[in-house]
C-alpha cells in the first residue's frame, strides 16, 4: 500500500494508511477546498508567497479542522533551501503557525519526540517524512535540489542516531513533488550533484548542458546507502508539475503560486 487520496470532511488530501495504523497522522494537501483567489486558488497554506494572509490563515484553519488538531499542536520552520535540521521541543508549540515571525529560523528539517505535529510547505520540492518506531520520533524535511544535493535526509538520520535510533528501523515516505518527467536542470545543478554523489543514475542527459533530474531516486539511493530498508520507503511518485489540476507547481506556474502542506504527528 502506498499513498492514497482521501476525501475528508471538507478537503481531499493524501495520506498513508500503513503509517496511520501505527498511530501516525500523516498528510499532504491538494490545492482545492480553500478560500484563496488566483493565482493561489484555493488551498494555499504558505504565508510567505504573497497571498492575503487572512485567507491563508482561514485555509490553515480548514486544514487543522480536517485533522482535528489545535493551532498549538504544531510547529513550522522557516525553509531556506538549506540542510539545517532542528530538534523541536515542547516549548516550541505553535511556532510559525499564525505568524511568519515566530517560525524556527533557518531550518528545513524538523525532528521531534514530543507529540507535536511538524508542518512544512511545498510546490515541487520533495517532502520527506520520517517515523522512527523505536524512538517514537517523527520528522519532516524539505528537499528541493539544494536539500537533496546537500543530503538533508542524512542530517535527519543523524538526529535519530544521536537519540540511539538506527536507520534500519526507520520508515521514510516521499510525497508528491516534481518528477523526472518535468524537471530539466542545467549545469548549475548537474555539477553539484556530480561532485556530491559518486554515481548519478538519477541524472539523464537531455540536451547539451542539461539533464532530467529525478529527485525521488536521488533521495531513495541516499536512504538505502544510509541503511534504510527498501521495504520501509514509501514513494508517492506523483509529479506536481504534471498535475497542476491537483497541486501547485513552482516550475509550471512560476513564482506566484500557492503551497501545499506536508504534515506529520504522532498521536499519543
Ligand atoms: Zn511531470
Amino acid at each position: 500500500m502506498s499513498w492514497v487520496y482521501r476525501q475528508g470532511q471538507n478537503l481531499t488530501y493524501l495520506t498513508l494508511p500503513e503509517w496511520e495504523k501505527c498511530g501516525i497522522q500523516i498528510g499532504f494537501s491538494t490545492r482545492w477546498g480553500g478560500v484563496s483567489n488566483a493565482p493561489y486558488e484555493s488551498l494555499n497554506l504558505g504565508l510567505h508567497v504573497g497571498d492575503d494572509s487572512e485567507k491563508v490563515l482561514q485555509n490553515r484553519e480548514l486544514w487543522f479542522q480536517e485533522w482535528n488538531v489545535a493551532w498549538n499542536d504544531l510547529v513550522i520552520g522557516e525553509q531556506v533551501h538549506d540542510v539545517k535540521v532542528q530538534l523541536v521541543e515542547s516549548s516550541d508549540a505553535g511556532r510559525g503557525v499564525r505568524d511568519l515571525r515566530t517560525v524556527l529560523p533557518g531550518v528545513d528539517g524538523l525532528v521531534t519526540t514530543t507529540g507535536l505535529g511538524l508542518m512544512a510547505f511545498f510546490a515541487d520540492c520533495v517532502p520527506v517524512y520520517f517515523y522512527h518506531p523505536i524512538l517514537k520520533a517523527v520528522s519532516i524535511a524539505h528537499a528541493g535540489w539544494r536539500g537533496t544535493v546537500g543530503k538533508i535526509i542524512i542530517r535527519v538520520l543523524e538526529e535519530f542516531r544521536k537519540m540511539g535510533g538506527e536507520p534500519r528501523e526507520c520508515w521514510v515516505a516521499l510525497g508528491p513533488s516534481i518528477g523526472p518527467c518535468c524537471y530539466e536542470v542545467d549545469e548549475q545543478v548537474v555539477k553539484p550533484f556530480q561532485e556530491a554523489f559518486e554515481k548519478t543514475p538519477f541524472l539523464k542527459s537531455s540536451r547539451p548542458g542539461h539533464a532530467q533530474l529525478d529527485l525521488w531516486e536521488a533521495n531513495r539511493l541516499l536512504l538505502l546507502e544510509e541503511g534504510v530498508r527498501p521495504e520501509n520507503i514509501w514513494s508517492a511518485s506523483i509529479c506536481t508539475a504534471c498535475h497542476t489540476d491537483s497541486f501547485f507547481s513552482h516550475r509550471q506556474e512560476g513564482l506566484k503560486t500557492g503551497r501545499m502542506a506536508g504534515w506529520i504527528r504522532r498521536k499519543d
